[in-house]
Parts: structure tokens; C-alpha cells; sequence
């Protein structure tokens, strides 16, 4: 089975390669505004747009013309052209939005990157490798990497993954290489336990509770350094938000608290890819509730933001790796009360407020940790085989990469979701 993964390693440039990281990043935002200037124009003129290989050749003929863009030749021409493609793709998802064909909030039309307040970025293919503790980019060269990239290299060296492109960005002052690969993988045909099962419930306080097939309970906590790194996080906002705007003690502090985001984020998803390895290996069906995730990010409080992101995450990542093993991930319908149905006797609850931890039943007295609750009442509905369940994720079978379902971005959406958010985005306009 052919599937899309990526590699993601920390760069170690030289001073005289982190230029050149710059150099591409801001050529890659040059062309976007170029681009995008240039559909700009073109649609108050003839109401269409350049495709990206039309910028392409309007670009080649540009830079050769106008001595004001001498220095394009500084740049892996890549940088460029895989621009143009984003742009195009902006362009073509910002139409799809607009038309109600695409999944999520409306997406707003592509605006102009600026310096410094935009991502540094670039896409590269061509020429890729990677050995030891260094990668090799067209134009950039050998770069060092802050680990060894030998997974990745034992794969391409038995000829089981290919490297299609790779995407370098700057994260809070640290470059970053991420390689999108395509990777063979043994799928077996069936689980290694056949008929295992467990509900789970994603969670604000612990990283996610479940309850399998045998009624063992599952309990993953948050990771001991997220915690910290919060209370740092909430102490560097609230010190950022004291300084003087524009003052070099407010760009100090800005990237200090870019580094701790960095850090929360790390951690996390450390957390959450080692909590879904080992669900996805040890059961074959993994039940979790649809969260309406675009309607959850008004929050107020941080760790409640934190969590939020990571749903949607750990919801991708068990439907990718459920798949490599055989398995399924399936999803409540939306509607479905998890939490405030009773796992013992199946009376609903009419109101039950989140500061609740403990769920206690009025119907049968059933007192039971609310998230245990709620990822038992998902188990019954797996072991019940109830129409309220979806696979995520597409087909169980091997699909070539690119040839998803429709309007299925890979375990977050179903497919029907998108039309009912058209509706609902049409009532409200
Ligand atoms: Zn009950």
C-alpha cells in the first residue's frame, strides 16, 4: 500500500546557509505576490486567473527582462515555481469555498505575504537526499540536521519510499525540513487482534480516556511537560503584552514566546503520536466522537485552545494509523450525546455543564467518571454496530495517494458534512 507521509527533521545550517534559507523564503513570497498581483489584474480585466504554469512562463520572461529581478538567480528556481502552485491551489480552494464545494470555514481570498509576519517558507523538489545527519536540497546543498535522518534513509536506500518534495519553514527561529514521501507499506489484511475495540474520549484535562472491549479503562495524561511549558507560555504572554509596541524588548519577547508555542506544540504532538501509535496497534476498531471542530476555537481559557488543536490532530492521526494496521477508526455522528448519555441504563441527560467530572445517573445511580462515561457509551455504540458510526479516514483498502473520497480530507470529514455546512453557512449569510 502506496501511502503519503511526511519526515520532518530540524535543520543545522551554517550562518552563510541561513542566509540562503532566507534568500528562498523571501523569493518564494516575492512570487506569490508577483502571482498574485498579476491574477489580480488579469481578473478585473478578463474575470479568470493565471494557472500556475502560465505565472511560470510569465515569470521566466518577467525575470529576463526586467533588470530590477537580477537576483532570481540567487534561487533555487523551484522556490518560484512551487509558489505559483500554491497560489494556484489558494486560488481554486478560495472558488470551491465560495461555491459551498469545500468542507470547513469559508476561506477568504489569497492575500499578500509580508515580511515578517507572514511564515518563512519555500517547497523544493528536484534533486533530494538525505544520509546520516545531514539532507541535500537543489541549489542549497549538504545542510546538517539536528537528528539523524537514518529512518528515512533506510527506506529510500531499499527503495521502499520515494521523496516527492520537501517543504523548509522557519518555526520559531528553527529551520525545518519536511520531506513529503511516498512510502510502501505491509498493510496486513486483518488486525493482528481481530475484533479488539475501544471507545475513546479526547480530553481537556487528560489527553485522551478510553474504555476497551474488556472494560479496561485506558487513561493517557497530559504530558507532564505541557503542563509546565503552559504556566511558561501564560507568563511569557502575559509579559509580551506589557511591552512597548514596537520596541526591541516586544521583538525579544515576541520570539520568546514563539519558542514556548514551539515547545507546547512539540510536546503535544510527541504525546499524541505516541498515545495513537499504541491504540491504533492494540485495537483493531477505534471509536471516538465527532467534535464540531471549527466551532470550537473560540475559547477562552489556554489549555482548553491547546486541547482544540489537538483534536482534529489526534483524529487524523488515528485514521492513518488504524489503516496501517488493519484496523478502522470510526466516528460517532455529531448529534450523538456521548457524554451525557448513562453508559449503564442509557437514560440522556438533558444538561450536563463540563465543569461536571463526574457523571451520576438519575435513572439507575450508575457514578462514573464522566470521560469513562463517554468512552463506553462510544464501545456500545462500535459493539452495537448502530448507524450513528462512520468510517473515517476513506477506504480501508490500499488507495493511491490523491484519489480520497470526495470531500474527505483523511479522518476529518465525511462525506455529506460539507453540504450540511454549506446550508448552514447559507442560512447564516
Ligand atoms: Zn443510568
Amino acid at each position: 500500500m502506496k501511502v503519503c507521509q511526511a519526515y520532518r527533521f530540524a535543520l543545522d545550517p551554517s550562518p552563510v546557509q541561513q542566509r540562503a534559507l532566507v534568500s528562498h523564503a523571501g523569493a518564494a513570497r516575492f512570487a506569490w505576490n508577483w502571482g498574485l498581483a498579476r491574477c489580480q489584474e488579469r481578473y478585473e480585466a478578463e474575470g479568470k486567473w493565471y494557472s500556475a504554469a502560465e505565472l511560470h512562463k510569465l515569470w521566466n520572461a518577467q525575470k529576463k527582462a526586467d533588470p530590477g529581478l537580477a537576483w532570481w538567480g540567487m534561487n533555487s528556481k523551484c522556490a518560484y515555481q512551487e509558489a505559483f502552485r500554491d497560489l494556484d491551489r489558494a486560488l481554486r480552494e478560495f472558488i470551491m469555498s465560495k461555491n459551498g464545494q469545500r468542507a470547513g470555514r469559508r476561506l477568504g481570498f489569497p492575500r499578500l505575504k509580508k515580511r515578517g509576519r507572514c511564515r518563512d517558507s519555500f517547497r523544493l523538489t528536484g534533486v533530494l537526499r538525505c544520509a546520516g545527519r545531514n539532507v541535500t536540497l537543489p541549489r542549497l546543498g549538504t545542510i546538517g540536521t539536528c537528528e539523524s535522518t537514518r529512518k528515512l534513509a533506510r527506506r529510500l536506500d531499499n527503495r521502499s519510499a520515494r521523496i516527492l518534495s520537501a517543504t523548509v519553514s522557519r518555526t520559531a527561529q528553527r529551520w525545518l525540513v519536511s520531506f513529503t514521501v511516498e512510502v510502501d507499506r505491509d498493510v496486513p489484511d486483518r488486525h493482528a487482534r481481530p475484533g479488539s475495540a475501544a471507545g475513546i474520549d479526547l480530553g481537556v484535562t487528560r489527553l485522551l480516556t478510553g474504555v476497551d472491549d474488556t472494560g479496561t479503562v485506558i487513561s493517557v495524561a497530559g504530558p507532564r511537560p505541557l503542563r509546565a511549558s503552559l504556566r511558561r507560555l501564560r507568563r511569557a504572554s502575559r509579559a509580551h503584552s506589557r511591552k512597548q509596541p514596537g520596541s526591541a524588548n516586544r521583538r525579544k519577547s515576541a520570539a520568546r514566546l514563539a519558542r514556548v508555542h514551539a515547545r507546547v506544540a512539540n510536546v503535544r504532538a510527541d504525546a499524541l503520536h505516541k498515545a495513537t501509535t499504541s491504540l491504533a496497534a492494540r485495537y483493531e476498531t477505534v471509536v471516538a466522537e465527532d467534535l464540531n471542530v471549527a466551532g470550537m476555537t473560540r475559547n477562552r481559557t489556554l489549555a482548553r485552545a491547546i486541547s482544540d488543536q489537538g483534536f482534529g490532530r489526534a483524529r487524523r492521526m488515528l485514521a492513518y494509523k488504524t489503516r496501517w494496521h488493519g484496523g478502522k477508526l470510526l466516528v460517532a455522528d455529531r448529534w450523538y450525546p456521548s457524554s451525557k448519555t448513562c453508559s449503564g441504563c442509557g437514560a440522556v441527560k438533558a444538561k450536563l455543564a463540563l465543569s461536571e467530572r463526574v457523571y451520576r445517573c438519575g435513572q439507575c445511580g450508575l457514578v462514573l467518571d464522566r470521560d469513562v462515561n463517554a468512552a463506553r457509551n462510544l464501545l456500545h455504540l462500535a459493539v452495537s454496530g448502530t448507524e450513528r458510526l462512520t468510517a473515517c479516514g476513506g477506504s480501508v483498502r490500499p488507495v493511491p495517494d490523491g484519489q480520497r473520497p470526495l470531500n474527505q480530507e483523511p479522518g476529518t470529514a465525511h462525506a455529506g458534512k460539507t453540504r450540511t455546512a454549506a446550508r448552514q453557512q447559507a442560512a447564516a449569510a
